[in-house]
């Protein structure tokens, strides 16, 4: 076993079980990609098993913290067996379900999603491509599914210097399932969509802003950066009877009209532009026009705390000119998925936009990720997904 020795008083954040070591922690030792070490403090003693990453600036993730745990088959084997069972007993009301949250899970780089009777999942670090048969092998075991497409095309390989890999590790056949999530049918293509095929993090927002929009009897509604139009088909679910869906990817508004017939929903109740989202609002503005609902569910502008800047004034401008387009009484959701961009400094973001458009909102009610996908007390890191459900004054 090869041993990663770290520098002096850089044991800290291993001894507090958050799972990531930096490069310019370690002292001497090298292994192999995603290569299984024992990590030790200055003093030799040990901290953690680990996987190798010799090309990331996150040189070391930990597997386990405990000494007498072996990083083998067996392991992979309960940590997945854990997670599938934290899942069950949330009761999601969907066959749509993220089944591993990464390091959360205690299984740094790896997101496994399932949709229906497929798992869709990403390999992002060193140590889970090591492990892949491994890993596939157990989920399928511990899930019952047979069929396992991987979508290991996310960037973030690059940094483990890892080549994108997409396409089926077990079974075979169609990729597009169709999810019923809470009063909604959805289709995901886990070949074509992004990520892993759909954003099941805003699983329980969907929902919300349905009950809410029936609630508040909102009729018009706006959904910016509506991807596959799950927020719209939910907006058409509440009531709303002109639902607009932005987004500039031309076969994710393809599939949110699909996605409006599949519920049986009245087509000429819903429109779908292809166009920027922010170059879209100015125009609406300038139009004069105004909604009972607006959603805004920007992509990732920071995706570090380094951007947090440029970020920060890109989502005022858009919420800016959410809320002057909101009528009074209006209702917006608005989200920020940017690790870099905490939720103090988005809630503070929003109410900057507010003051420059003049619009004033009470805040109903603070909103995250759906919770099968889970922060940990150790790795605060993991929390990524905040919103505000704001209700115009
Ligand atoms: N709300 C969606 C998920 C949104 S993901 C849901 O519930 O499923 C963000 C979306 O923003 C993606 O679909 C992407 O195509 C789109 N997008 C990114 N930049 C954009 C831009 N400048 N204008 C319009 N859409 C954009």
């Amino acid at each position: 076993m090869k041993v990663i020795r770290l520098r002096e008083g850089k044991e800290r954040s291993l001894l507090r079980q958050h799972p990531w070591v930096f490069a310019g922690s370690v002292a001497k030792g090298k292994a192999d990609p995603g290569e299984t070490v024992r990590v030790e403090a200055d003093d030799g003693r040990f901290l953690a098993w680990a996987a190798f990453s010799p090309s990331s600036m996150i040189r070391v993730r930990a597997w386990s913290f405990d000494e007498a745990e072996r990083i083998d088959a067996g392991f992979f084997q309960r940590r997945l067996q854990a997670a599938v069972a934290m899942r069950q007993r949330l009761a999601i009301q969907s066959n749509g379900v993220r089944l591993v949250h990464g390091e959360a899970d205690g299984l740094p780089g790896l997101i496994v999603d399932r949709y229906d009777d497929i798992l869709s999942v990403q390999f992002l670090s060193a140590g889970t491509e090591r492990w892949k048969d491994v890993i596939a092998d157990a989920l399928l075991q511990v899930t019952g599914c047979q069929r396992l497409f991987e979508r290991s095309d996310s960037g973030v390989r690059q940094m483990e210097g890892l080549a994108p890999a997409k396409g089926w590790l077990r079974g075979e056949g169609s990729t597009t399932v169709t999810l019923q999530e809470h009063a909604i049918r959805l289709t995901v293509d886990v070949e074509e969509g992004h990520k892993t095929g759909y954003y099941l993090d805003q699983r329980e927002n969907r929902a919300l802003f349905a009950r809410l929009v029936r609630q508040l009897g909102c009729k018009s509604v706006l959904n910016c950066y509506s991807y596959t139009g799950g927020f719209s088909v939910a907006a058409l679910a509440g009531g709303a009877t002109e639902v607009i869906s932005v987004d500039s990817s031309g076969p994710a508004l393809a599939r949110a009209d699909a996605h409006v017939l599949l519920n049986g929903f009245d087509p000429a109740h819903h429109t779908s532009m292809d166009a920027d989202v922010n170059g879209t609002l100015r125009q609406l503005l300038k139009d004069g026009r105004q909604f009972d609902a607006i959603v805004l569910d920007p992509p990732k502008f920071a995706p570090s705390a380094a951007h947090a800047d440029r970020a920060s004034r890109a989502y005022k401008d858009i919420n800016r000119l959410g809320l002057k387009l909101l009528k009074p009484g209006g209702l917006l959701l608005t989200f920020s998925c940017s690790g870099g961009i905490g939720a103090e400094l988005f809630h503070k973001i929003v109410a900057g936009a507010g003051l420059d458009a003049g619009v004033d909102a009470y805040l109903m009610q603070r909103l995250e990720a759906s919770s099968d996908h889970p922060t940990t007390l150790c790795f605060p890191e993991g929390e990524y997904l905040k919103g505000l459900a704001l209700l115009r004054r």
